[in-house]
């Protein structure tokens, strides 16, 4: 083999990886600059670290009504970057965040109304809540062991002892209850005062309410 082509054989595949290397930084790069803040996302998209119990795509909640076809966790890109900052917090202690309901697109908010018309249980879907505009999260925390911090009430419990300003708690559910508050504060969301599971994000209040739908298959 004269010395030209044995040098193909060295320059070739150097300059092969050299133009994938950057097609690849190029791609990852296009990816991040497409992806707006309000875009709408599949959670599970982004992270493999949360747990899910999505009550409205089963019977197994207070409509006792199964509104969603299937359990998927839309959210905004932003409110996506947010629960994932939450998220990692939580697992510096060994514990994650169960997901209960993510956003809610209009039709279904109706369809609740529909069952339960009362504004003390479901938002009228005339206003719209930050759940249809992919701004809200209901969520608890798990340990190591996948259990349920104890948090005095279940998910949609309605009643006083589900506010964050109801005392007579035992200290340890009270200080679950700040956990979880507290690092959701420190990652963007408020907290809602009667709902202990709910969280908003804070840039997401004036976003738009939304019907968009979800692929089942
Ligand atoms: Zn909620």
């Amino acid at each position: 083999m004269n010395q030209f082509i044995k040098s193909l054989f060295f320059v070739v595949p150097f300059f092969w990886m050299t133009f994938s290397n950057a097609q690849n930084e190029v791609h990852t790069e296009e990816v991040k600059q497409e992806i707006a803040d309000t875009t709408f996302v599949n959670l599970k998209d982004y992270s493999q670290d949360f747990v899910y119990d999505m009550k409205y795509a089963t019977e197994d909640n207070f409509l006792k009504a199964k509104v969603y076809d299937c359990a998927e966790c839309l959210l905004r890109y932003k409110t996506v970057q947010a629960l994932i900052a939450a998220n990692k917090e939580f697992m510096k202690q060994g514990c994650k965040i169960k997901l209960f309901d993510c956003y809610r697109p209009l039709s279904i908010q109706k369809k609740m109304w529909e069952i339960v018309s009362n504004p003390e249980y479901v938002a009228d879907p005339k206003k719209g809540s930050i759940h249809n505009r992919g701004g809200a999260v209901d969520i608890t925390v798990v340990n190591a062991q996948g259990e349920e911090l104890e948090m005095g009430t279940p998910f949609d419990f309605f009643g006083i002892q589900a506010s964050h300003n109801y005392k007579k708690l035992p200290i340890s559910v009270r200080a679950n209850r700040k956990y979880l508050k507290s690092v959701m504060i420190q990652s963007g969301f408020n907290s809602f005062d009667s709902e202990w599971w709910h969280y908003n994000l804070k840039t997401g209040l004036n976003d738009k309410v939304s019907n968009q739908k979800w692929d089942c298959n």
